[in-house]
């Protein structure tokens, strides 16, 4: 399959490059496409990359670059600007109580995947959980029934790669699920075109609207301030327990330490976002079939919550989906609500999308790939910019561009070119 045109500049013409410019946002395809020859590890800045670039072996990188967000984000054409389609805005939240406190939000995204297996379904949902021998960080799973998916459930804030399981859960050539970011959904998205076992067993696609995703840089933060080393660590939860609930760590000598949401998010700069998550075309889970979001008037909490999230609709399989979903009591489904609703209660997603092509417009006048993003409507959502704000986030990004802020070294099987932008 040919890479659609960009809107702005050119997209990467190598994994090397994706990495090297700070497109890659780790998802795990990678590993997942290469059977074995490279597999994504923890880069020295925090961040999840694959490793060696270069150690793709005949075929597989074209058919990475053909679905790595870092290269192509899909959306689907038509809807609101913004949010694009929905069939459906509403809030909603899980019907069973305990989902509902323990899940990161209102547990929509846990709800939907126990309902998938309680009803048969599908044999399995793909999505990622802490790992059990090192709790500050993730690892993806195959969670085969509704126990696992709420075992599973909460955000996980540091650095996941929940495609890295993408090959190995087509291979098993049962029907599933995949949970997980806009990005890594728009790359199952993109993967399904061309790879007929995906098309056939993946039953349903479920997305959270997604601020960006932190290196591990933020959580080991955490952990200096509490006077802690990893080691010591037998849990580590980033929310949940309550909406949005305290980030909680808990030591094997038995000691808890807990921050508050508000208290995380102090200082926003301190989240140590991936490059990528600056220019993220489609942090809406535009090509899910069910996204869902927080649902905080103004886009923070003021308190703790009984957990509600809001959700858009996308697909008829996601109609369905959510309509059978409430009717089994998996889930509760509130008030409608219209997509100016939706801004206000992610204003920051609305002010990050109608920026974004003159950010791109940075990228290219500074040399540097962008993504491609076909159906998202990037020109339509450049219209509500001004264009003084417009000028100046074309310049702040090639400014940071010039500063080198995306360039990253990958690790290569041969040395590589200067990474020099
Ligand atoms: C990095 C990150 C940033 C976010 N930023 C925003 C934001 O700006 N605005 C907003 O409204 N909401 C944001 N969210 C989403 C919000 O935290 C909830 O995930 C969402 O509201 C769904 O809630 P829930 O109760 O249905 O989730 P749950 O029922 O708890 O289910 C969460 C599911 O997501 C999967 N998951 C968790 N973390 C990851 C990850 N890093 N990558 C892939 N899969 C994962 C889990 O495996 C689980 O299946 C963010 C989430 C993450 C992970
Ligand atoms: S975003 Fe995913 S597919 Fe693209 S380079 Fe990174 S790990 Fe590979
Ligand atoms: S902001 Fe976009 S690129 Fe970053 S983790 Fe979220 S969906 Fe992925």
């Amino acid at each position: 399959m040919s890479t659609p045109a960009p809107i702005v500049g050119r997209t990467a013409t190598s994994i090397a490059e994706v990495v090297e410019s700070g497109l890659c946002i780790g998802c795990g395809l990678c590993e997942a496409l290469s059977g074995g020859s490279l597999s994504m590890s923890l880069a020295e800045h925090g961040a999840m990359r694959p490793a060696p670039v270069d150690g793709f072996g005949p075929g597989q990188e074209a058919a990475v670059l053909a679905a790595c967000p870092g290269v192509v984000a899909p959306g689907r054409g038509v809807g609101d600007a913004i949010w694009g389609p929905a069939s459906l805005l509403a809030m909603a939240w899980s019907g069973e109580p305990d989902v509902r406190h323990r899940a990161a939000t209102g547990g929509v995204l846990t709800a939907l995947g126990r309902h998938l297996l309680a009803t048969d379904q599908v044999s399995f949902v793909l999505h990622v959980g802490p790992d059990p021998d090192a709790p500050m960080r993730s690892r993806w799973v195959m969670s085969e029934t509704p126990e696992d998916v709420l075992a599973n459930a909460g955000s996980r804030y540091g650095p996941t790669a929940p495609l890295a399981g993408l090959q190995v859960a087509v291979e098993r050539n049962e029907p599933f699920a995949v949970i997980a970011k806009p990005c890594d959904i728009g790359a199952v998205a993109m993967r399904a075109r061309a790879d007929e076992g995906l098309r056939t067993n993946l039953v349903a696609t479920m997305a959270m609207v997604c601020g960006g995703q932190s290196r591990l840089s933020k959580s080991q933060a955490v952990l200096d301030d509490f006077g802690l080393t990893e080691d010591q660590l037998q849990l580590f939860r980033y929310r949940g327990y309550g909406n949005p609930g305290a980030t909680r760590i808990e030591t094997a000598a038995g000691t808890a330490h807990e921050k508050s949401y508000l208290e995380m998010w102090e200082d926003e700069s301190g989240w140590d976002l991936d490059a990528r998550c600056t220019i993220c075309p489609d942090a809406l889970g535009e090509m899910a079939d069910v996204a869902a979001a927080d649902a905080w008037p103004g886009g923070a909490p003021t308190g703790e919550d009984d957990g509600f999230n809001a959700i858009a609709v996308r697909s008829e399989a996601g109609r369905a989906l959510v309509n059978a979903a409430v009717e089994s009591g998996h889930l509760v489904l509130g008030e409608e609500m219209t997509a100016r609703e939706f801004d206000h209660l992610q204003p920051h997603q609305e002010r990050k999308k109608v920026a974004l092509r003159a950010r791109f417009e940075g990228r290219a006048t500074a040399g540097l790939p962008t993504i491609a993003t076909p159906g998202l409507r990037l020109d339509e959502c450049a219209e509500g910019l001004d264009p003084e704000r417009a000028d100046a986030e074309r310049a702040g990004t090639e400014r940071r561009a010039g500063q080198g802020r995306y360039s990253e070294v990958a690790v290569r099987l041969e040395p590589g070119p200067s990474t020099d932008f």
